[in-house]
């Protein structure tokens, strides 16, 4: 059982290789940006606020990913262990997360950066958006995305190196490569 962060630009391959992760560790994948799009293709209250941001390429306001976080940490399935994908993803969510996990009496036990470079990152998005559709997988928005992963998100990665949390994972390889590394972290 694990508690995992994973941190890297869209693109990096934190969607996939969390969900191998999770799937062997058996804990769960928790996916802000899956969790928003349900919301949003579902019309719920909670996806009504968030589409406009998204469509957008922005970060939804912390309020809202905040109150989804906290309340599925605190499923049943999330005791023993989860794997986040895509939170926390600026400094605010992330001192929000120390606390929550302070207050559960909980700590992560490992952050990985899936370190990829750009050029690989946006080849992969304009890739997905062709196969996937996703409606936010369009050169424009990646763009704005990557903006915004540069100036909010990447500090991240000096916050977590402060607490002596972070490894970093060459996201460019094959695929299996890239999991057996992460197994080898995680173990
Ligand atoms: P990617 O990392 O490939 O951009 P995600 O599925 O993680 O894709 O996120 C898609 C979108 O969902 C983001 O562009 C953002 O609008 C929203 N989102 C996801 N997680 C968060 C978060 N923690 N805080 C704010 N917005 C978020």
């Amino acid at each position: 059982m694990a508690r995992i962060i994973f941190l890297g630009a869209p693109g990096a391959g934190k969607g996939t290789q969390a969900k191998v992760l999770a799937d062997s560790q058996g804990i769960p994948h928790i996916s802000t940006g899956d969790i928003l799009r349900s919301a949003v293709a579902n019309e719920t209250p909670l996806g009504v606020q968030a589409k406009s941001y998204m469509d957008a390429g922005d970060l939804v306001p912390d309020k809202l990913v905040i109150d989804l976080i906290r309340e599925r940490l605190q499923e049943s399935d999330a005791e023993t262990g989860w794997i986040l994908d895509g939170f926390p993803r600026n400094v605010e969510q992330a001192g929000f997360l120390d606390c929550l996990l302070g207050e559960m009496g909980q700590d992560c036990d490992h952050t990985i950066n899936l370190d990829v470079p750009d050029d690989v990152v946006v080849s992969r998005l304009v890739q997905r958006g062709v196969e996937s559709g996703r409606s936010d997988d369009n050169e424009e928005t990646i763009r704005r995305r990557l903006e915004v992963y540069r100036e909010k998100t990447e500090p991240l990665i000096n916050y977590y190196t402060e607490q002596g949390k972070l490894t970093t994972v060459n996201g460019d390889q094959e695929l299996e490569a890239v999991t057996a590394d992460l197994q080898a972290i995680v173990k």
